[in-house]
């Protein structure tokens, strides 16, 4: 490669650079924060960033007006809150391995039920990370699968844990959204994307099913429907629902263009 082709870097976490303080501190001692910069950068903000500026425009409404919440349920999920088009939340941390359970990754742990294990089994940290990262979420407590498709089929055919697997996924989604809706003072619309989001009725369904007291009504008959950029709910629904397709890749090559056109 030539020594003058520009090199463009863009980063997952850039998106939520915009979170205040009060979400993206841990509750650690201050230093760990000033000396070590241990805090919140949340992923998937390429993702994020892309559905969000699609549902406002098909919406037809500026974003600097919407309240939304985007849910990236794939084989690693996020939910981020976006407030006037900035990320003011996310769910993943430091590092990928927090907030949802997700393919293999546990999501939210107590650090104290680690030391136990950790103790009671005598795994030193690289084999307990690796467990929490590699063999725990959806595939940990169904002992089935991390694919969703694999874990509905086996919950068709009455295997009770990736049954359970599938309602915690869902349980813990709603959660969330409800936590950002309250950190937003409410929400526009709610976004579906990723593997699990575009193509997964039964867990979109599955998680608002938690979403009525909010005023997000599904229509069952979107929902079903496979397709491009869609509203999955009520024409009077008080908060909209959508399933749009993520680009990472469309908003990478914008960015590319943007920064090599300003060199
Ligand atoms: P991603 O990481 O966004 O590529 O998502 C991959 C995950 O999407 C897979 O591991 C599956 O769990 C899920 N997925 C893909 N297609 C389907 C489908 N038709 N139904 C349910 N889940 C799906």
């Amino acid at each position: 490669m030539g020594k003058d082709v520009p090199q463009v870097a863009v980063f997952d976490t850039a998106f939520h650079q915009t979170m205040p303080a009060k979400a993206y501190m841990y509750a650690l001692p201050y230093d760990y924060y000033t000396e070590d910069g241990v805090r919140r950068y949340g992923f998937h903000g390429t993702s994020h960033r892309y559905v969000s500026g699609r549902c406002a425009e098909l919406m037809g409404k500026p974003i600097e007006e919407l309240k939304l919440i985007s849910c990236h349920m794939g084989n690693g999920s996020s939910i981020c809150a976006i407030m006037n088009g900035k990320s003011v939340d996310t769910s993943m941390g430091f590092t990928p391995l927090v907030g949802l359970p997700m393919g293999t990754r546990v999501g939210e742990l107590d650090p104290g039920a680690m030391q136990y294990v950790m103790n009671k089994h005598g795994l030193g940290i690289d084999e307990m990370l690796n467990i929490l990262n590699k063999k725990s979420g959806v595939l940990g407590v169904s002992g089935v699968s991390s694919d969703f498709r694999d874990l509905e089929s086996a919950a068709d055919e009455g295997n009770e844990r990736a049954r359970l697997a599938l309602d915690m996924f869902d349980y813990c989604v709603a959660k969330v959204v409800g936590s950002y809706a309250a950190a937003m003072n409410g929400v526009d619309a709610v976004i579906f994307t990723a593997g699990v989001g575009e193509n997964a009725p039964t867990t979109r369904a599955g998680i608002c099913q938690y979403l009525g007291y909010l005023g997000a009504e599904l229509d069952e008959e979107a929902n079903a429907k496979r397709g491009e950029d869609r509203c999955i709910s009520k024409p009077d629904s008080k908060v909209q629902l959508w399933v749009i397709p993520t680009n990472e890749e469309l908003v990478i090559a914008r960015d590319t263009r943007d920064i090599v056109s300003a060199l």
